[in-house]
């Protein structure tokens, strides 16, 4: 944890949620309001499908976000969602380069760059990933693989960009980084960005691990997968 910067939580649902789990986050909504964590902001990002009928609900203590988000405002590009659509849906945040698009749709590190650019353009906070796979971990070039993959797609100092740093071989593990590795990982973002950029750790946060590690120098809050699908899993995590 940093006193100064305001904590955020954020939950990514993944491919995962359908309109009868609206009941979950509307639980999950209920119970933050008593008492209400004042020095945290709490985000879901929902398939795109769930952040026009989320946003309706009118949360007060939640606030929604996107996954991904195309390169390009409109066009010919069949099937994707521009960063102004998702803005209009009610989407305040967007995450872009997560791993799994990474690795699974091929996006570079020029094409994060365009999308976080393409993010902020349209109003979004970009969360944007970066985390280094396990050989790289293993082969003690963690910290400069991750640091070149902040500023291959960070434009400038930041401003407005919260950045998760998420060991892929800690997603949806169970295996999360030691404090430590946290600690050196989260020292050389900070250098690399701003004292007031949000910093958030992502990578099988569960509700019995997240007060060690928010508690971490330059920890500023946490990237949520499965752990973010139950109210039961979240609100701890919130709370923590
Ligand atoms: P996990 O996913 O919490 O299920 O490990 C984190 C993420 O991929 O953002």
């Amino acid at each position: 944890g940093d006193g100064d910067v305001r904590r955020l939580i954020a939950g990514n649902w993944k491919m995962n949620g359908l309109e009868d789990d609206l009941a979950e986050v509307t639980t999950l909504a209920q119970r933050l309001e008593t008492p209400r964590p004042d020095n945290v902001d709490v985000v879901i990002c929902p398939p795109a499908t769930l952040i026009a009928p989320m946003h309706a609900l009118q949360f007060d203590t939640i606030g929604l976000g996107a996954q991904d988000c195309h390169t390009e405002e409109s066009g010919a590009y069949t099937g994707d969602l521009s960063a102004a659509m998702l803005r209009d849906a009610g989407a305040c945040y967007c995450i872009v380069g997560h791993s799994e698009r990474r690795d699974y749709h091929g996006e570079t590190d020029e094409v994060v760059k365009a999308k976080l650019a393409a993010a902020l353009k349209a109003d979004l906070i970009p969360i944007l990933c970066v985390g280094e796979n396990l050989e790289t971990r293993e082969a003690g070039k963690a910290v400069d693989t991750v640091v070149a993959q902040l500023k291959a797609a960070f434009p400038g100092a930041g401003k407005g960009v919260v950045v998760a740093y998420e060991p892929i071989w800690a997603i949806g593990t169970g295996k999360t980084a030691g404090p430590a590795e946290i600690e050196e990982m989260h020292a050389a973002l900070r250098q690399a960005t701003s004292p007031d950029t949000r910093l958030l750790y992502g990578g099988s946060v569960k509700p019995g691990n997240a007060a060690e590690i928010l508690a971490v120098s330059n920890v500023n809050g946490a990237l949520v997968g499965g752990a973010s699908l139950k109210a039961d899993d979240f609100e701890p995590i919130v709370r923590a």
